[in-house]
This record gives C-alpha cells, structure tokens and sequence, in this order.
C-alpha cells in the first residue's frame, strides 16, 4: 500500500472513515431540530449562518422565524429599505452585518438574476461572506465537498489532536477529514459536536461519538483561561409625553451600531433615582443599566417618536430591551 493510501484512509491517527462513519451516525441520531434544518435552500442556510455568528443558537431561533416572514426570500430583502431591515434585525446586535446581507442580497438580485452562485469561490466574492460561510452554503445548500471551521470546530479539532494546529492547518484538518459525499451534514455534525459535546469548559467526553479516536479526551481544556466579563454602569432617560417617547439616533459615522435609534444616555452620577434598572450583556462587558424618568438632557438632539412607530424603527438591542420593559412596546 502507497503512504499517499494510507494517509488517505487515517488522517494523522485518524481513521477517516470510521470518524465520519460515527460522526454522522451520532448527528443523524442526535441533532438539534433548528428551524433552518428543515430545508436546505439557500436563502435560509446563508440566514441563519449569518444571524449565528456571535450569537446564540436559542436567541436566534426567534429572531430567524421573525425575519424569514418578513423577508421570506432574497428578492424581498432586496428589495426592502436598509431601515426595515434593521428593524427586524434590532436585538441581534452586530448590526454590521444585517447591512452586509442586505447588501448581498441586492448584488445576488442584480448579478445573479436572484438566484445564489452554488460554489464557495463565487459565495465568496458577495459582500459580507466569508470564506466560512461561503463554505457553509457551498457544502449544505449546494453539496460542495469542501469543509468549514468556525470556533467549535477548531476546539473539535485541537482536541481531537495531540499537537495544536492553527490557521491553514485547521482548514487542512477539516478538508483531510470531510466526507465528501454528505458535506453539508459532516460539516454541521462536526459544529454540533462542537456546540453540544465538546463544550468549551467541560467537554462530555462519555457522549462523544468520536472519543475512541480523541488524543487529548478533554485534557487540552484544563489551563485554558475563562475571558473575565467587565462591569459597567450606564444610565438612560426614558421621557414620556402625550404618547410619544424621546430618541436620539446614532450618527451614521459612529463606530458601532450607526443610524439605530435609542434612548439618550445620561451621566450615571446625575443622583436621580431610577425608575427601574436591568442588566445587559454585549461580549465581554456586563452592563448595569438604570432608567430614570425625564426630562431627556438639554444636549441631546432627537426627535419625539409616537409609541405606534416605535417598533417600526431600527432601535439598539438594548433600547428595545428597555422600552420593552417598560411596557412601551
Ligand atoms: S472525546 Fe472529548 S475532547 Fe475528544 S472530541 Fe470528544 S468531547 Fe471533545
């Protein structure tokens, strides 16, 4: 038998087609029942890749079912204003990127006459996709048998592995591994297992389908240092008159989070007692946010918005998240 055979058929110490044989086995078997696994069009494979990045699966689910309504195929979102995109966007955060989809989505109408190129090199030359997403799509809408690595793959693989490996060398580790007749559903097992088994913390190693084959069983997990969330305090002025409430919009030059609308922000040590307060976590930062009652600060220029248009307005996660509180939407 030739080394090139050999390596073909174990990938390091790998065996290939008995880690796919048992992975796919286990996803079959196992997997999550996710709105976006009921078909694998396109449209909503790309939706939902896209709304899963940095956010978590059970926050998605609402937000995809909510948006799929409203814009149910990539003509409708092309067609639709940036404004109400963000709308149905607002409490996902990252706003970045319900920009770059609909951007997408236009240039798919206008180059591709609506319907979505089907390899990962052309996924890859639309606005916002990456080389993981383009994969993504490629792989489970298309069949392309080319592998994906997000951030639970790579723990999967480190893992899986004596040595660490980075960079190229884990996309080259997925690609040796990938089973090229189901790609699509190898490269989401390999992310279930990552997002179900292989927990960051604490991997369930008696669960895993693969711990016959797994170097390490969980070892590489112990050292690796838990990011410490911040604390910070915010306060903002919720004003109420005649109806309508006051906001201000972010300019469209800011940083983060341009054009939404929210509530003015107002110095925490104003000494006015809150009406109510919540907590509010973006990354690595846990807000406290405390909510007093107006008069909106002098400084803030904004506008007096009437409770029936509120929901119709792109607003920040955490405005949203306030307003609902207090019942105003
Ligand atoms: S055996 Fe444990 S560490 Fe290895 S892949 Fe499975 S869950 Fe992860």
């Amino acid at each position: 038998m030739t080394l090139d055979r050999i390596h073909a058929r174990t990938i390091g110490s790998i065996p290939k087609r008995r880690f796919s044989r048992l992975l796919l086995r286990w996803f079959d078997a196992h997997k999550r029942d996710l709105p976006w696994r009921q078909n694998a069009d396109p449209y909503r494979v790309w939706l939902s890749e896209v709304m899963l990045q940095q956010t978590r699966v059970t926050a998605v689910v609402e937000h995809y079912q909510r948006f799929l309504k409203r814009f149910p195929t990539v003509k409708r979102l092309a067609a639709a204003r940036e404004s109400s995109v963000l709308a149905v966007w607002s409490g996902l955060g990252y706003y970045r990127r319900a920009r770059m989809l609909h951007a997408a989505a236009k240039t798919i109408v206008r180059e591709y006459a609506g319907k979505f190129p089907t390899t990962a090199a052309d996924l890859q030359t639309l606005p916002g996709i990456g080389r993981y997403t383009a994969a993504a799509i490629a792989s489970i809408a298309f069949n392309e048998p080319v592998a994906v690595v997000d951030g639970n793959v790579e723990r999967v693989l480190q893992r899986l592995r004596e040595k660490p490996i980075a960079g190229e060398q884990l996309w080259q580790a997925a690609g040796d591994l990938l089973e090229e007749n189901r790609p699509g559903d190898f490269n989401q097992a390999l992310m279930e297992l990552g997002a179900t088994v292989c927990l960051p913390r604490q991997p369930k190693c008696l669960l895993c389908p693969v711990f016959g084959m797994c170097a390490t069983r969980g070892e590489l997990s112990r050292g690796q240092k838990v990011a410490r969330q911040r604390k910070r305090q915010v306060q903002y002025t919720l004003d109420c008159r005649n109806g309508s409430i006051f906001l201000v919009r972010r300019p469209k030059s800011a940083g983060l989070m341009p054009g939404m609308w929210e509530l003015p922000e107002t110095a925490t040590l104003n000494g006015t007692e809150p009406l109510f307060t919540l907590r509010h976590s973006i990354t690595v930062t846990d807000y406290i946010v405390g909510v007093v009652p107006g008069p909106a600060p002098q400084t803030a220029a904004g506008n007096w918005v009437a409770k029936p248009h509120l929901s119709k307005l792109p607003l920040t996660g955490l405005t949203r998240k306030i307003l609902r509180a207090a019942k105003l939407i």
